[in-house]
């Protein structure tokens, strides 16, 4: 089961994941979601959760008390063993096998989405094992990144996808992206489904997949190929894409 605790100013945005595939593993509890609710630890009236910077400036930072006690308590909940990631425009960026290998570890994770500034760097030297960010750009929660990253991992906890193949040939699970797909009709306007893929003949579909999954990396994502040692089985299939190209 995947564990996963979410520390934020507005818990109500998650109920998001409770639609479709997101919605069927926690039902089925495949996973479990606990939302930490920022404003339940603040000791104030107000319940204040914000606090002006130090040598000023615009905009406000995470108020220290209250985060450090819910990741605090958020830890005590999930377990010793628990990552916890701060998502911020400055952490590196997520990418798919990090995913994989987040899941397969069955560690406890614990998402601290900050808001306003961000939050204060002690806390991020103390209390924080892993910096992750969405990409270059910037987001005025941590909640959507958060979301995000928790569907990424629920589809690819076993039992979650209806056919368990499916994530196993998804875009990024080779270094590739994936290769395309068609459906009804035969022919759209005057664009016709290739026939290898009529055909039925397992084989070449196969290989017409691998040759049209390389051909697209090459195409939309070199920079993927550039990572990957290609099998001459697959140069030779690239090179077939590229003259018929
Ligand atoms: N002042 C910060 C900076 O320039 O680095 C940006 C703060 S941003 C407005 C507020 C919060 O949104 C951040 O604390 C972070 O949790 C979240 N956030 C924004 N962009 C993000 C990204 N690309 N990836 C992950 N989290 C992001």
């Amino acid at each position: 089961m995947l564990h996963i605790g979410i520390i934020t100013l507005f818990p109500e945005m998650f109920n998001i994941l409770q639609q479709g595939v997101s919605g069927k593993a926690l039902e089925k509890k495949l996973v479990q979601l606990e939302r930490f609710y920022l404003r339940d630890y603040t000791q104030d009236a107000r319940k204040t959760v914000d606090d002006r910077p130090y040598g000023g400036g615009p905009g406000m930072v995470m108020m220290v008390q209250p985060l450090r006690d819910a990741i605090h308590a958020a830890k005590k909940k999930l377990g010793e063993d628990t990552l916890t990631v701060y998502l911020s425009p400055q952490g590196k960026p997520v990418y798919q096998q990090q995913m994989v290998s987040f899941v397969e570890s069955k560690k406890p994770l614990l998402l601290i989405a900050g808001r306003y500034e961000g939050i204060d760097e002690r806390l991020i030297e103390q209390d924080i094992d892993q910096e992750w960010s969405m990409g270059d750009i910037v987001l005025s929660g941590g909640e959507i990144p958060a979301m995000a990253i928790i569907d990424a991992m629920i589809r690819l906890v076993p039992g979650a996808l209806g056919d368990e193949t499916s994530a196993k040939q998804d875009t990024f699970e080779d270094g590739l992206l994936e290769y395309p797909h068609y459906t009804r009709p035969r022919t759209l306007e005057s664009l016709d489904v290739p026939e290898v893929l009529l055909r039925g003949n397992h084989r070449d579909i196969i290989r017409w997949r691998l040759k049209h999954a390389l051909g697209r990396t090459w195409l939309k994502r070199p920079d993927l190929l550039d990572k990957l040692t290609l099998t001459s089985e697959q140069i030779i299939l690239l090179q077939e894409f590229i003259e018929e190209l």
